[in-house]
């Protein structure tokens, strides 16, 4: 009998796969992939499982898990910058510390994400003002649809708010290696979040030491139950749950009239571009009834920590969560009129 894939996520949550394969090298992976292909099955990649929800009913077909390892470190150029390439199934933390231990700076602030280095590009992962697609230069991938491997740029992977070519349930490309641009120096790229200026002492848009970055995130993100932590319920997610809704000048007057006739304050806002705005989804959720920990006692709740992560305390199914994720949109949707969209890749469902 294949695991169940619950033991493969950080939800803790999916049932079993029809076959799994863990590869640990990249011909195995790309031998797995071709090999599932040629037999028309199905084929789900798991790194992490820190951005999966998975069906109860498990998956159709072949998961393939990716373990493969390897970082490698290129020389500086002539302006300090390094090119550092690393495997699909490296741990992404332990690539940031890896990073900041060589004093490499541009990974810093993006300490502490769960998930494997081959999945960065996938929801092109951010936190605290910055994103990763700032400092990739080129994912190589297999194409699953042309059996070849291909070197992407930065400018093929249209990566955007957490989103890129990479991101959909039926992934074309397996990718294989990451190479990031770092520069050789002690600073931090420019501190732009607020929250991380303050835990740091700095003013907005100074940097700090790389380390010190690192750890104010981590500090930050441990109190928020965003660091993953096999003995806090908190953490058993697959983090934010709702990306942060964008939506136009004329939609964003419509909640702030809405906001304004239950009496729930000024409503923050992003410029998102474009005459967007980008407002932030835990603010839509709390002001409309769900506070941190609502759900409670049932085993799928919202965080005690965080209203952006829906939580498995323990003996909750993918349905329990997902029903919670219903009530908390169509919540959302009567209150202010914006329909708020999962960030998790859903696997044999839907919301
Ligand atoms: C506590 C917590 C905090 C988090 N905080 C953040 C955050 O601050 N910012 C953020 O952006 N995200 C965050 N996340 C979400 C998640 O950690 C990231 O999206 C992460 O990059 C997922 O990596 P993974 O290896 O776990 O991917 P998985 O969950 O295993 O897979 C995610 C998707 O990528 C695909 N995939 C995986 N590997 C490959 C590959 N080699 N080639 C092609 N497709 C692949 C999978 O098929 C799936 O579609 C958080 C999650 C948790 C649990």
């Amino acid at each position: 009998m294949t695991p169940a894939l619950a033991d493969y996520t950080t939800l803790g949550l999916g049932g079993r796969a029809r076959s799994f394969v863990s590869a640990t090298t990249e011909g195995g992976l790309i031998g797995a992939v071709r090999a599932a292909d040629a037999a028309a099955e199905p084929v789900l990649l798991i790194g992490g499982g820190s951005n999966l929800v998975i069906s109860d009913e498990g998956f159709p077909g072949t998961v393939v898990h990716v373990n493969t390892r390897g970082i490698g470190y290129g020389d500086a150029d002539d302006n300090g910058a390094v090119d550092v390439t690393v495997a699909a199934g490296e741990d992404w933390d332990g690539v940031v510390a890896a990073t900041v231990a060589e004093g490499l700076a541009g990974l810093e602030s993006l300490s502490g994400i769960p998930g494997r280095a081959g999945a960065t590009p996938i929801q092109n992962v951010g936190a605290y003002g910055r994103e990763v697609a700032e400092v990739i230069t080129q994912v190589r991938v297999h194409d699953r649809r042309d059996d070849q491997i291909l070197v992407l740029g930065n400018e093929d992977c249209s990566f955007a708010y957490r989103t890129s070519l990479f991101k959909s349930a039926e992934a074309r490309y397996v990718v294989l290696d990451v190479t990031f641009r770092l520069a050789r120096q002690a600073l931090s790229l420019p501190v732009k979040y607020a929250e991380l200026a303050a835990e740091l002492g700095v003013a907005l848009g100074e940097g700090a030491g790389t380390g010190e970055v690192r750890s104010a995130v981590l500090k930050i993100r441990s109190r928020k139950g965003m660091v993953l932590s096999p003995g806090d319920p908190d953490t058993r997610s697959a983090g934010s749950f709702f990306t942060n809704p964008i939506i136009t000048a004329a939609d964003f007057a419509a909640v702030e009239a809405a906001a304004s006739a239950r009496a729930a304050g000024p409503v923050p806002k992003y410029d998102a571009g474009d005459g967007l705005v980008k407002v932030p989804a835990a603010w839509l959720i709390e002001h409309a009834g769900f506070a941190k920990g609502y759900g409670a006692p049932s085993p799928a709740r919202v965080s005690s920590k965080h209203t952006l992560a829906l939580v498995n305390t323990g003996s909750a199914t993918t349905a329990d969560l997902l029903a919670l994720a219903r009530e908390i949109v169509s919540g959302v949707r009567s209150a202010y009129g914006v329909t708020l969209t999962p960030e998790p890749i859903l696997i044999g469902v839907s919301l």
